[in-house]
């Protein structure tokens, strides 16, 4: 296929998997248009493919970290950002690029834009506008019209016939194209165990959507998946097609076509689909980032749902479905065979999922014990922030500063629930996974982290994330297994182009994930197969560690993720922070352990230099690395090693029960490690009227003199940890303002400081959503 007159080459750098399932899919829609996309990672680089010989090339990219490249990236990184390259390196080559990013994040889509750049000062010129997508934002609003437009400029640079518009008009059922699974051929096992499902169930083609969002720090984490599509077949997996039951289909009331008529302005159908991207590319500023595993759970508490099951569920419009555009979705492609009768009760030795590589780990797994846990607010705390102490096991090469991430585990209850809900009978069976043969995906392969053979209990227990927040492509997909029409319309809807508003607001916003949907459409059975395809990987949790390297345990902060419950799910909690919580809450820290690994990102330490003065801004548990940074201080004065001046800004709600580490940091003053200790509490209205500071922003401001004369005459260090969604973005706008007025700076002068500040490294976040 090298030699196809077709070809291009697709580059990823993916660091959490979200770059590679969009890369992925833009394969598998170039295949349907009988385009070769020669995918490959980037860390592949010259032992798969060579740059310098490519002509037509295409990037997906995330950023992670402060910015910087995925781990896979670093390697081409390296080899382009040297200074002897000649200024028409690649003047062969044409390319475009897409993006991820996340601007909650102060580097938002810094390396994309750095790969971007440097190509072009090397002589590669564009074919496509690139594309950047906020995670902020939501991926798809960038990445899907991005796709859509590549694929018009490929079919009209390779002369073949434009696509139909990426996503399809739904034909109504009866047009469908139904492929009974009793016709699907089978590569592993000659025999097909299908789990017995209800003949009315329609099971969906699946697609291979997504991929958890990504990591981050500055700090990108979360792995979030970015789903898009392919193809339409509706099958039975009882063998055959069903239409699903008659029921009224409701016309839309004038306000629903209002609505829909609004959110189809920038998809309609009139437009291509590069107008349409390049229209919301303006619109939206795209930039990108990813997503990370902080960002998921933390964002989990934000925006609980105010509408009862019903309510949430009335709100969607049941449309013709003539009238929606929606997502295509790629093909089934995963065989499920039970190869045995007997249980495996005991999986302790199977390895973590299948070990594949765990996002950002720089050392291997170990399970420490927990040793202690303590809660650190008050039980009238509106959150309850719990410390967890754990043995090291082993994990000693790390500094104070740097994050740990602990794994996390799916709740029984939530696993056992959805595996009946999809008439999975046997979850402790053993299971192999195989490829069915007449798949019309181009490289399918069972996921790096799912261990096979394995049991579908131990996959959805450990491996998937069943709490995900599904895509467009994916309710499209639940959509077609609903044997209600009702159902099946309302969920087609939200994954049109016309729900899209309804999308953000209603899923999006409110964290709706799989689980939730399922209880609020009875009728939707997908296959256990299709979850397997869809659900994207189930990620750790990543914790700055509270305590000082030297110290003989681990130390950890957090507040108990406390997430709400929808109709008849269970209150919810996070899944580490609810397991430590019942931990501490049972008193059974003496006979737990948590698996853990060091994350391999080092941005957050001391300095090297100890006599730099350090300006530490961590309100609520942003306060935890500081705590370590204190203690290492505290050694370095003993060992009389000469000090920098240390102030810290501290805020949290009420003095009286969220006063994180008050002793310890009363000592550190008392000590001296502490220079200046600035605390301020957000709901104490009579203190915020006696001290005039409410938010750690008004503390900087009040010692506005002494932080420029810091910074701009001492080479201060600046470090920032905590909320990123808003304390970092008010924390850079109060620290920009006092330098500004402090300085007497101009807009432009003070930004350049900034940056200046950033790039030196003497501005660092440690920053979660
Ligand atoms: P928080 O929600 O950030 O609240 C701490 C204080 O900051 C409260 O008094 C809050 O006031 C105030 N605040 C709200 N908006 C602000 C703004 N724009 N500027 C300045 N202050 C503002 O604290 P938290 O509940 O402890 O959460 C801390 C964050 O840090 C979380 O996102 C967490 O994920 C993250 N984090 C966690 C770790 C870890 O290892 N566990 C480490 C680092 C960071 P009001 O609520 O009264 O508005």
């Amino acid at each position: 296929m090298d030699d196809s007159p077709t070809r291009f080459l697709l580059v990823y750098g993916s660091q959490t998997g979200q770059s590679q399932a969009i890369a992925e899919e833009i394969a598998e829609r170039c295949a349907a248009l009988n385009i070769f996309a020669d995918i490959h990672c980037f860390g592949k680089i010259e032992k798969e493919f060579v740059l310098e010989s490519e002509r037509l090339v295409v990037i997906v990219v995330s950023s992670t970290g402060d910015g910087e490249p995925p781990d896979t990236v670093c390697k081409f990184w390296r080899r382009v950002k040297r200074k002897t390259l000649p200024k028409d390196h690649f003047s062969n080559m044409r390319y475009t690029l897409l993006g991820l990013g996340d601007s909650n994040y102060g580097s938002y889509c810094k390396c994309p834009h750095m790969i971007d750049d440097r190509l072009q000062e090397l002589g590669a010129t564009l074919f496509m506008k690139p594309g950047f997508a906020d995670d902020a934002e939501g991926l798809e609003v960038v990445v899907e019209p991005w796709i859509e437009a590549l694929l018009e400029r490929l079919c009209s640079m390779f002369d073949l016939p434009l696509p139909d518009q990426g996503e399809q008009a739904v034909k109504p059922s009866s047009e469908r194209v139904v492929e009974p699974s009793s016709e699907r051929a089978i590569k592993p096992s000659s025999e097909r165990v299908v789990e017995p499902f209800s003949e009315q169930v329609v099971e969906p083609s699946s697609e291979r959507a997504v991929e958890p969002s990504s990591e981050r720090v500055v700090e990108p984490s979360s792995e979030r998946a970015v789903e898009l599509s392919s193809e339409r077949v509706v099958e039975s997996s009882s063998g055959r097609a069903v239409e699903p039951s008659s029921e009224r289909v409701v016309e839309p009331s004038r306000e629903q076509v209002v609505e829909s008529a609004k959110s189809t302005e920038f998809f309609s159908k009139d437009t291509s689909a590069a107008d349409a991207f390049l229209a919301e590319t303006a619109k939206s500023n795209l930039s990108l980032t990813t997503s990370d595993e902080k960002k998921e759970i933390h964002s989990l508490e934000s925006q609980p749902s105010k509408k009862s099951l019903k309510e949430w569920v009335d709100c969607i419009p049941v449309m013709n479905e003539a009238m929606l555009t929606t997502p295509v979705t790629p093909g089934p492609y995963v065989h499920l065979n039970y190869i045995s009768n007997t249980s495996l009760d005991n999986n302790e030795d199977m390895p973590i999922q299948n070990n594949a590589k765990l996002p950002f780990s720089c050392s291997s797994v170990v399970q420490a014990s927990v040793l202690n846990i303590c809660c650190l607010t008050k039980p009238k705390s509106l959150k309850k922030t719990l410390c967890v102490e754990l043995d090291t096991a082993g994990l000693t090469d790390y500094q104070s500063g740097d994050s740990f991430s602990i794994l996390a585990l799916n709740s029984e209850e939530e696993v056992s629930w959805l595996l009946d809900r999809v008439k999975v009978r046997r979850p402790h069976d053993q299971v192999e996974l195989g490829i069915l043969s007449d798949t019309t995906r181009k490289r399918p392969s069972i996921p790096e982290f799912i261990n096979n053979p394995s049991t579908l209990f131990e996959i959805f227990y450990k491996s998937l994330d069943i709490r995900h927040i599904p895509k467009k492509a994916l309710l499209k997909l639940l959509s077609n297994c609903c044997s209600v029409m009702d159902e099946r319309l309302r969920l087609l809807y939200l994954s049109s182009r016309q729900g899209a508003d309804l999308y953000k607001r209603e899923i999006i916003e409110t964290r709706r994930g799989l689980l939730d949907v399922l209880h609020a459409f009875p009728s939707c059975t997908p296959s256990v197969e299709c979850l397997i395809e869809n659900l994207p990987r189930l990620l750790p949790r990543a914790y700055s560690v509270a305590s000082a390297s030297h110290a003989s345990t681990l130390k950890f902060a957090f507040n108990v993720m406390e997430l709400p419950s929808l109709g008849s799910l269970t209150h919810r909690k996070g899944l580490v922070t609810g397991k430590l919580d019942k931990i501490f809450e049972t008193s059974q820290e003496r006979s737990s352990t948590v698996g853990i690994y060091l994350r391999s990102q080092h941005h957050f330490r001391l300095p090297s230099d100890s006599s730099l003065p350090l300006i530490l801004i961590g309100p609520g548990t942003g306060v935890a690395p500081f705590i370590g940074f204190l203690q290492d201080r505290e050694i370095q004065m003993r060992a009389q090693v000469k000090l920098g001046e240390c102030l810290l800004f501290f805020g949290n709600r009420h003095e009286e029960s969220d006063y994180l580490f008050r002793e310890e940091l009363s000592d550190h003053l008392s000590l001296g490690t502490l220079g200046a200790l600035h605390v301020c509490f957000s709901r104490d209205e009579q203190r915020i009227c006696t001290t005039g500071a409410k938010y750690v922003t008004d503390l900087l401001w009040q010692q506005s003199k002494v932080l420029a004369n810091l910074i701009t005459k001492h080479s201060a260090i600046i470090y920032v940890c905590g909320d990123a969604r808003n304390m970092a973005k008010d924390v850079n706008e109060a620290l920009t303002g006092i330098l500004k007025v402090e300085n007497g700076y101009t807009d432009d002068e003070v930004l350049t400081v900034m940056r200046g500040l950033k790039e030196d490294k003497r501005y660092r976040e440690d920053v979660w959503l």
